[in-house]
């Protein structure tokens, strides 16, 4: 995934080095006889494991942790510029009969297709410059994820042994491939091929590459009668404490508690379930989401990329730009701004998980305590205010 690198493959944080314990010759010798063992012929292994060492790289950008949180306005303004809505709505022209077949076919609408594809790959512009196989043998090599990447790495054997892709396959650090940036147990369980040419392609087979993105979404629950969720008008005096994924109503609940859409109109009169979000606190913009938004967080957990996913979709079909303006101030918290506030909420008595300076699930929940019992908007939002609130009180 291209915005945020290790969102597929889990958070970096936590990170506990332990000394790899065998080196990376016999440990190599000990994949292969997995490999065979699993059905990979031996042919192929010797062929794709000829030269593969570890890429110090890879392990350096694994590591990597980024100094600042990125505001939803930074992420938007990074993920959706002008020129991609541009060529968005350019490809949902272009290829619109391909598009139609899929959609028909999967039950996903053509304007996620693209948006998806635009955020992944840049419309297939960009997949990545690492050779996968080397990239996973170093992850999987490395003790910290090699339970994940191990399994990474004997999919994508599999799926060379089975022809879909050549061994000398190209991808990210993390060994995402194609144009939706599948990692290889993702291409294994989803891919399809749809052009019937008996190799399931994500790099040059349009076909196969909507069809396998549609896939993945229809088996992970997508809707394809329904939209993502929108943003919303709250009414004034709204119980920030309803805000979050775990706090699910009907719509019409929400229509009662004074919810409107942008312009003030009515919601929808459909009996769908429906959260309240607000992913840049209680002055930012509010989303009512819905099941396809979850999932969204399937494919990836990020709850910005999900909003950047839908509001691309949106706009590559002539919705505008979000009504919440961006605030004057946008600064974006450190990671040490925020494990300082990880230790003050545990101070507080309000347990915020590892003070790792990652914002989870955890640490929103964490927040969301502390501003209840402080009598503030409980938006769940951390914000540098918050910090100096918690450091005096
Ligand atoms: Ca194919």
């Amino acid at each position: 995934m291209l915005l945020v690198a290790g969102a597929i493959t889990g958070q970096t944080a936590g990170a506990v080095e332990t000394p790899v314990e065998i080196p990376f010759g016999p440990w190599l010798q000990e994949l292969k006889a997995e490999a065979i063992s699993r059905g990979v012929r031996k042919a192929t292994l010797e062929t794709a494991l000829a030269g593969v060492q570890p890429i110090p790289r890879v392990l350096e950008l694994d590591r990597r942790q980024p100094e600042f949180t990125l505001t939803l306005w930074r992420y938007l303004s990074r993920a959706i510029s002008d020129a991609r809505i541009a060529k968005g709505r350019a490809m949902l022209v272009k290829h619109k009969k391909l598009l139609d077949k899929v959609s028909a076919k999967f039950g996903v609408q053509p304007r996620f297709l693209v948006a998806f594809w635009g955020l992944e790959s840049n419309f297939g512009q960009y997949t990545g410059t690492f050779p996968v196989l080397g990239a996973l043998a170093t992850l999987a090599h490395d003790q910290r994820r090699a339970k994940f990447f191990r399994a990474q790495l004997l999919a994508a054997l599999t799926l060379i042994d089975q022809g879909n892709f050549s061994h000398r396959v190209k991808g990210s650090w993390a060994g995402a491939m194609g144009n939706h940036q599948f990692i290889p147990t993702t291409y294994q369980g989803y891919a399809y091929d749809f052009d019937g040419d008996g190799k399931r392609d994500l790099w040059t087979s349009l076909p196969d590459i909507f069809a396998s993105a549609a896939n993945y979404l229809s088996r992970s629950g997508w809707q394809g009668d329904k939209t993502w969720g929108r943003e919303v008008r709250l009414p004034q005096g709204f119980d920030f404490n309803l805000s979050g994924l775990n706090t699910q109503k009907p719509l019409s609940d929400w229509q009662s508690l004074g919810i409107r859409r942008t312009d003030g109109g009515n919601l929808p009169s459909v009996d769908i379930a429906a959260s309240v979000i607000l992913p840049a606190g209680y002055t930012g913009p509010a989303f009512l989401i819905y099941k396809n938004y979850r999932t969204i967080l399937v494919w990836n957990r990020s709850l910005l990329y999900a909003i950047a996913v839908g509001h691309l979709a949106d706009r590559i079909v002539g919705g505008g730009p979000l009504q919440a303006k961006k605030p004057a101030n946008d600064e974006p918290l450190s990671r040490a701004d925020v494990k300082n506030m990880q230790l003050l909420l545990a101070r507080h008595g309000h347990d915020a998980g590892t003070p790792d300076g990652v914002i989870g699930p955890k640490t929103r929940q964490a927040i969301k305590a502390y501003q209840k019992r402080a009598k503030l908007p409980a938006d769940g939002y951390p914000n540098l205010g918050l910090i100096e609130r918690l450091q005096g009180g």
